[in-house]
């Protein structure tokens, strides 16, 4: 399976070009005031927009996309050539219109005319790969056991994994996206992932060389915020606190990811919560939100107790940990819904409902009442479909 051409050299007046010729990220991010637009300029921007509407919101026909964008009958007929050409998309039969003539062709995003290879490197015991297409439906899924590698062994894997993938492939691939604990750069450098063992890997380039397709590397959390925001029910300012082999946080506010200066923002599995504790953390530290909270610790703790009543109990500690380390965020930043992912048989019950109240007993509940606390029901895929929605984010601008 060989990837779509996004080597640009195609330039992007010309129709029928491959699609990845007009990445995003070829595209200042904004004009600035008096400053000329390109024509190629307005032209990705015009595509990303009806291609985003059409994604969003379903079917549309020629003149509803010109009378809801404000662009002329001439430019939309323009883009959507190109975008039939590219099989983006697809013609799907006439809709009688109000006025007498003849009836509207409707357009519809095509979610099979391209798929992606996603990665899932959160869990402790395994990685979980998929090709998935661009609704988010897997194709095909494979996975490998971790076995306790690290470093250069846990790299070969990942690069195993992907080569496995890539030969499920059945349509042109758009992408490989990447979901990882740790903290990773815009560049797709993973800076720090201790549960990995990596320090200063460069796996976008690492793979993108490899397989010359685009790829995009991101930490698990945000990767799981931006699937909830894309295909979830998530309000625009969303805390997203995913557990796994690490604890991480996504912060969503107005909708877009923060990431922060150093693009540690939601690191918060090694925030101390006991600084008494002495719970080793792979961090070096003793007493981070992690030693309560990872899924390989909670089990560990879970297999001492005998009971239900101790069983509770540990879940319930976990939960006034996480409580305890997301109270000041919460104040900090007024958000208005904390989402958990992972696995639900341990974060739903005690363990909710124990951080849900010590956030309530630590901030200030008349200004923060109206906290909503839930679990994210897009199941075991999250973090495949959320490195799904980056490459779509990052090769077409929607997601
Ligand atoms: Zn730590």
């Amino acid at each position: 399976m060989t990837c779509i051409d996004t080597s640009g050299a195609t330039p992007p007046e010309q129709p029928g070009q491959a699609v990845g010729t007009l990445r995003r990220d070829q595209v200042p991010a904004r004009v600035r005031t008096g400053e000329k637009v390109r024509p190629e300029q307005a032209r990705v921007h015009n595509r990303e927009l009806l291609l985003r509407m059409l994604y969003r919101e379903g079917p549309h026909s020629r003149a509803d996309l010109a009378r809801r964008t404000g662009l002329t009958r001439v430019s939309v007929s323009d883009v959507v050539s190109d975008l039939l050409a590219d099989d983006l998309v697809v013609e799907v039969g006439t809709r009688a219109g109000t006025r007498p003539g003849k009836p509207a062709m409707m357009l519809e995003f095509n979610e099979r005319a391209y798929q992606t290879v996603a990665l899932d490197l959160s869990h402790s015991t395994l990685y979980r790969g998929a090709v998935l297409d661009l609704g988010g439906t897997v194709v095909a899924r494979q996975q490998v056991e971790i076995e306790g590698s690290t470093g250069a062994d846990a790299l070969a894997k990942v690069t195993g994994l992907v080569e496995a993938l890539h030969r499920q492939v059945t349509a042109p691939l758009l992408g490989i996206g990447i979901g990882t604990p740790g903290i990773v750069d815009l560049g797709g450098v993973v800076l720090s992932a201790p549960n990995l063992g990596w320090q200063d890997i460069h796996l976008q380039a690492l793979l993108s060389e490899r397989f010359a397709c685009p790829v995009v590397v991101s930490n698990d959390a945000n990767a799981t915020a931006l699937a909830e925001r894309s295909y979830g029910e998530s309000a625009a300012d969303t805390l997203l606190v995913r557990v796994g082999v690490g604890v991480g946080a996504g912060l969503l506010l107005g909708g877009t990811p923060i990431l922060g200066s150093r693009f540690a923002a939601g690191e918060i599995g090694h925030v101390v919560v006991d600084a008494g504790s002495e719970r080793p953390c792979v961090c070096g530290k003793t007493g981070c939100l992690e030693t309560w909270l990872s899924t390989r610790r909670i089990q560990e703790d879970l297999s001492g107790a005998r009971t239900d009543a101790e069983r509770a109990r540990v879940l319930t500690v976990a939960g006034e940990a996480l409580g305890s380390v997301l109270a000041p965020i919460v104040a900090a930043l007024n958000i208005s819904e904390i989402v958990l992912s992972g696995p639900h048989r341990v974060l739903e019950g005690p363990l909710a409902t124990a951080a849900m109240d010590t956030i309530r007993r630590r901030a200030l509940t008349e200004v923060h009442g109206d906290i909503v606390l839930r679990l994210s029901e897009l199941g075991d895929d999250i973090v495949l479909r959320g490195a799904t929605a980056m490459v779509m984010s990052q090769q077409l601008g929607i997601a």
